[in-house]
This record gives C-alpha cells, structure tokens and sequence, in this order.
C-alpha cells in the first residue's frame, strides 16, 4: 500500500516514508487513493479502549509500522487527564467532545503526543542517521504540542515559527518558554498565512539539497503522521453515543468541527471513508470565512482582508488539508488538483466543477460567527448549563445551534471542543461581561475565581517559568533562518 502526491500519481512513498518526509517533493499532501476500500470493520472497533482503538485504526492506514501498539502505549500514557483521552460530555441538548485534556490543553496533543513516536519508528525502519528537523509553522497551539511531543527525543530537532502578535499570550508562554536542548521557536513578521507559506517554500527549496546529513518533517496536518491519530476521536465518540445508547450502531452522528487548515475535520472525512456512519460533517469558521465561502458556493477565494479574532487558531485563509479532500472528492485527479492549487497560488482562487461541488455538499454543512457570536455563545452555554467553552469551541456551538435549527433528523450532534477556556481567559473574560486583567496570568486566577473550573496544570506552572526564546525574524528570512540553525551544532 502506497501513498502518493496530491498532485502527481509518479511520487509515491511508503507509509513510514510519507511521515518522514512530511510533504511531498513537489509540494504536494501525500494521501491514499482508496480509503474506502482498505479491509476494515469499524463495528468492531466499538468495543475497545481508546488506545486499541487508535492501534487498529493507525495499523490499517501506517502499515509500515511495526508495533504500532506499543507505539500508541508509548505516547500516550500517563499524558492525558485520563487514558480514555478524549471524553464525550452531554451539554444541554448537545454533545462537546473534550479534545483538550492533553499535556498542553489543545486537540493538537492528540496527535502530536503520538507523532514523535512515529518519527522514531520511522527513522528506524529507513535506517536514516542523521538529524530529522521538524519545521512548523503555528497559528498558536501546533507550536506547543509539538515542542511538548519532540523536546529532546534523540535524532530530531524542532524550529516552530509563530505570527508576532498572532498568538494569545498564554499561546505565546507556553512556546517561549519551552525547555530542551533541540528546540527553537521564533516569532514571524505577518499572520499565519504567511508563516505556513514560508516553511513549505523551505521544503521546496531544500529538496534535494545536503543539509550536513540533516533532513527536514514537518509537525503540520500536511504530515500524514499527525492528521491519521485524529480520526480516533470520532470513532471514540460514536462509540460512547452507542454505550450511552443514544444511538444504535448504524445510526448517523454530526459532527460540528472548529477549522483553520482543515485538518481535524478532515480527520472525521476519513472515519466516514473507513466507514463511520457520519452525518454531516458541519465545518464551522470565525470571520476568516473563506471555507464558509467555499462550501456554500464552490469558489475558494483568498484574497479577503485577514481578520485577528478571539480564536487566533482558525486564523487562516489557506487550508492546506482541503487539498486531500479535493483529491478524494475528484476521484482521485491528480491533474486537475495541481492545476486548482496553481491557480491558487498564481490567481488567489479558483473554481471547483458542479460535480465536484455537488459531493461537497452531500458530506458537508458549513457555518460562520464572528467574535461577537463566540462571546454570546460562551456566556449563554456558561449561564444556562454551567459549561465553560474557549472562544474556537464557541464558533462551533454557534454554527452548531444554526444547523440544529435547520437539519430535518434527530441525529445527535457533537461538537467537537479543541482548546481549554484557559488559553484564552481575556477573550472568555470578556465574553462572561468581565473587565479581563492587563496581566494574562491574573486573567487566569480571575477565571477560575469566577467559574470554579480547575486551571489545567500545564498552565497553571507557566508564570513561574523564565522565557528562552526571544528571536523574531522578517517572513524573507525564514530560509536562511533555518539554514543557519540547522548548521549550528549546539543551540
Ligand atoms: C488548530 C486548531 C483549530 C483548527 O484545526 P485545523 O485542523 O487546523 O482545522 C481549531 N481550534 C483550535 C483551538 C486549534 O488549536
């Protein structure tokens, strides 16, 4: 079983080879072409722990892998407030899927608490030697989980770039103060966009090329290696629906997903492929609504003014992931999805046909809400049913009451939560009619005063801890950036 480039049939790697290399050469998302096909029984699948669950799922996908289970024990034990690692909690006439419970309280620990591992296992069966250097770029919870995932694992080193003044200031500690001997994180001039547009031209401009023996991955959803433990979850979640006998197995579930690169909800496209009844699939955006766009009329258009909301993590205008689901949905087109992303690149926008767009359609639904909407989202789920949300899980609970009000079934909804409310307690603050504190750590006690939620440990400990990255560099010099580094022997 291959993967091959979005963009040409010709490159095609191995599943351990796909993960090492991150992107392909030709700047295309490595993907396998018939999901749909692989020998797989997802009833079966119900009846296990999270962890067996990820095992099988990740084995059918990564089948370079040996041992993939011990693999899955090794990341994730003991990181995570319980080993059921993402709990289904029943709020009003809804469901939040807690995504945050990892060691640096974002959804991005699911999979990045496990990548690291890959990685190794990776470079083992490759017999590869020197250095992996993970680049990332980060639009503020990526950046964490990764550095928390790879500090100091032995033959990797990791470069996280972040947008100055993109991040929230908690986002912003938890990077600058990351400990290890092979990190490095530096702060972009210009927004996510552009971060994520300088570290893939740094692979296009290093394929090839000798970096002293060092080779470069990435910890972005373009990794295969970290979009496939996200699909997981949702079978986790129809699992518990199934237990609570909310559902019989068979029976469809939505799913309301907060999106920037269009990984996670990409993740719940590939559990329908495997053959999870989903329903639709909801992809809910704050006010850089250019996917909201997109879903409703075929047309990807970026060239819109970047908005800064109170959920800087969907701060995006470039979702890399739609790339596979444009392949799937193409029937596997390599072409036509090469000459889309040129468009892209050349024109800002393109087209999709009306076929194309028609399959769109019947797997997903779509929904936007800006700041003003998160906040009213937060305080109402806070008043009526005691819940605290964080401004990306509020985008998707308003988007969520939106479609609710229009689907003609009684499916349940699940609504998937990617963030603590305490990596962005001035926004929440706000949104519960508080004046926030100047000081994000004061903001932080404030919250819990007023809520009772406990703070999670991770950042309760931040203040405390002395900041060890303090570069910020201009976006055109991200390559040499990297070069210079890579060449240090010591940082
Ligand atoms: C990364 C992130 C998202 C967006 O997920 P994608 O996979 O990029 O679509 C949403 N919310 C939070 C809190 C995130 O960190």
């Amino acid at each position: 079983m291959m993967y091959q480039s979005t963009r040409d049939h010709r490159l095609s790697a191995s599943s351990t080879h796909a993960v090492l290399e991150g992107i392909a050469p030709d700047g295309g998302l490595y993907m396998l072409d018939h999901m749909d096909a692989l020998d797989f029984d997802w009833r079966n699948l119900l009846e296990m722990d999270t962890m067996s669950m990820s095992a099988a799922i990740l084995s059918a996908l990564l089948p370079d892998f040996k041992d993939m289970d011990g693999l899955v024990r090794a990341g994730y034990t003991g990181k995570f407030e319980s080993d059921e690692l993402t709990p289904l909690a029943a709020v009003g006439d809804k469901y939040v899927l807690e995504l945050f419970r990892g060691p640096t309280s974002a959804f991005k620990d699911v999979a990045l608490s496990l990548l690291p591992h890959l990685i190794t296992a990776a470079r083992d069966a490759e017999g590869m030697e020197g250095d992996t250097v993970i680049l990332t770029a980060t639009s503020g919870d990526t950046g964490k989980a990764a550095l928390e995932g790879f500090h100091d694992v032995k033959g990797t080193r990791i470069i996280v770039f972040y947008p100055h003044g993109g991040v929230s200031p908690v986002q912003q500690a938890q990077m600058t103060t990351q400990v290890g001997d092979n990190v490095c994180v530096c702060a972009v001039r210009g927004n996510f966009d552009d971060a994520q547009t300088g570290v893939k031209e740094i692979f296009a401009a290093c394929a090839g090329r000798d970096l002293g023996g060092a080779r470069l991955s990435s910890a972005n959803s373009i990794n295969i290696g970290r979009l496939a433990p996200q699909i997981v979850y949702y079978f986790k979640a129809y699992a518990d629906l199934v237990k609570a006998e909310r559902i019989k197995a068979g029976q469809p579930v939505h799913f309301v997903v907060p999106t920037g690169n269009f990984g996670d909800i990409l993740a719940g496209y590939f559990a329908k492929l495997l053959g999870l009844p989903v329903g639709k699939l909801v992809c809910a955006s704050n006010a850089n609504n250019v996917l909201t766009d997109f879903i409703t009329t075929g047309c990807y258009d970026k060239r819109r003014p970047f908005h800064k909301t109170t959920s800087p993590s969907m701060d995006i205008l470039v979702s890399s992931n739609l790339e596979r689901l444009l392949y799937l949905l193409s029937g596997c087109d390599n072409e036509y999805v090469a000459d889309l992303m040129a468009d892209l690149k050349e024109k800002g926008v393109y087209r999709v046909n009306d076929t194309l767009l028609q399959r769109l359609q019947s797997d997903f639904a779509c929904g936007c809400c800006d700041d003003e909407g998160a906040a009213d989202a937060i305080e109402t789920v806070w008043r009526e049913q005691g819940y605290l949300m964080d401004p990306h899980t509020a985008v998707a609970w308003h988007v969520a009451e939106e479609f609710a009000a229009v689907r003609t079934d009684d499916a349940p909804v699940v609504v998937l939560s990617t963030a603590s409310p305490y990596k962005f307690p001035a926004a929440v603050l706000s949104a519960l009619g508080e004046t926030p504190d100047e000081d994000e750590f004061a903001a932080l006690d404030h919250l819990h005063a007023l809520t009772g939620v406990a703070i999670p440990k991770n950042l309760a400990s931040l203040r405390a801890m002395p900041v060890r990255h303090t570069d910020v560099i201009d976006k055109e010099d991200m390559l040499s950036y990297v070069l210079r580094k890579v060449g240090e022997k010591q940082w």
